[in-house]
């Protein structure tokens, strides 16, 4: 019997899945990395989310090993060259998450053109002005799409049920999103940036995205514009974003993710014009739900086929 050792809480619909189709699951949350290492001996593949760091040491304890999988997307929590050294194969699920992110990075672009948490803050302590609150309509505007890969299409989508323009940049070609999404394509970052109205950002955090969005980015980008951030932190340099909001260079900003989690850059955060989420771009019960069976599936799909 195939042994799954899985050591982050996962939805209870890929579990029942994997022992249905007659896998030896074994839950085990909370462990130390001693704990893990012992854990691991014996089984086939380890089902994690981001919490378990999958170290070098662990995977040179675990000698039955052949699979990982990380129910979710980044995977900085499994070391993939001690992975590959060791034929260990490791997969993810990113795309049951992509709904629920992009809908987080709408509810951001709307939360700030319409000051949302702030309107709701003085409601709920007895307040009452409306002349406070004149924000911006999206629809008209041009929005810049920067990554159209799995959630960048999905937020073009919606915003083009909407009324926006929607432009983007991508390294790979993407004419068949393009035309899919009726969106177009710019021919730089520097281009979208410059005719934007609100840029989002949907790329991976890689040694070429690190800092993308810097002082010399944002001074390209239409006064008042807003920058939406729910790929990762570090892609923007929050030092040139705090001194374009504080000086009103830039319009607002949406954040999910920061350069350091959690942030502790408290002057950023309590911005009036700075909307702020913990995080939470893949946490729907829809989507922990299908990354959970989509996890369950690809450890089903590989037993099978080896
Ligand atoms: P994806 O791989 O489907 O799409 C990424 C796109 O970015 C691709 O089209 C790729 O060609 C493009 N790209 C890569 N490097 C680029 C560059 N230098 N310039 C322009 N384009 C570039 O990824 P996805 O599933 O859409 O995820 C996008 C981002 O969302 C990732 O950073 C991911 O980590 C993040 N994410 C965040 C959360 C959250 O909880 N906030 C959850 C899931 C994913």
């Amino acid at each position: 019997m195939v042994k799954v050792l899985v050591s982050d809480r996962l939805g209870e619909e890929g579990l029942k899945l994997l022992r249905q189709e007659g896998f030896d699951v074994d839950v085990k949350l909370n462990l130390s990395p001693e704990q893990l290492k012992e854990a691991v001996k014996e089984c086939d593949a380890l089902l994690v989310r981001s919490k378990t760091k999958v170290t070098r040491e662990i995977l040179e304890a675990a000698s039955n090993l052949k699979l990982v999988v990380r129910a979710g997307v980044g995977l900085d929590n499994v070391d993939l060259k001690a992975a590959g050294e060791l034929g260990v194969k490791v997969e993810n699920t990113p795309e049951a998450v992509s709904f629920a992110v992009a809908e987080l990075t709408v509810a951001l672009m709307l939360a700030v053109a319409r000051r949302l948490p702030e309107a709701d803050r003085m409601v709920k302590s007895g307040g009452w002005s409306k002349e406070k609150f004149v924000g911006l309509e999206l629809r008209g505007k041009t929005l810049g799409i920067i990554g159209l890969g799995r959630i960048g299409c999905l937020v073009a989508k919606t915003c083009r049920a909407m009324d926006m323009r929607v432009i983007f940049y991508d390294v790979v070609d993407r004419s068949e999103y393009a035309q899919m999404y009726s969106c177009e394509p710019v021919v730089s970052l520097e281009r979208l940036l410059s005719e934007a109205d609100i840029v989002s950002i949907h790329v991976p955090l890689t040694p070429e995205t690190r800092h993308m969005i810097g002082e010399k980015e944002i001074a390209l980008m239409k006064p008042g514009a807003i920058l939406i951030n729910t790929s990762r932190g570090a892609i923007v340099d929050e030092r040139a974003l705090l001194a374009a909001l504080k000086s009103g260079r830039l319009g607002g900003a949406g954040l999910d993710v920061y350069e350091e989690e959690p942030p502790r850059n408290m002057e950023l955060l309590s911005l009036p014009n700075v909307v702020c989420t913990p995080h939470i771009g893949a946490q729907t019960s829809e989507a922990q739900k299908l990354a959970s069976i989509t996890a369950a599936r690809k450890v089903i799909e590989f037993f099978k086929q080896a």
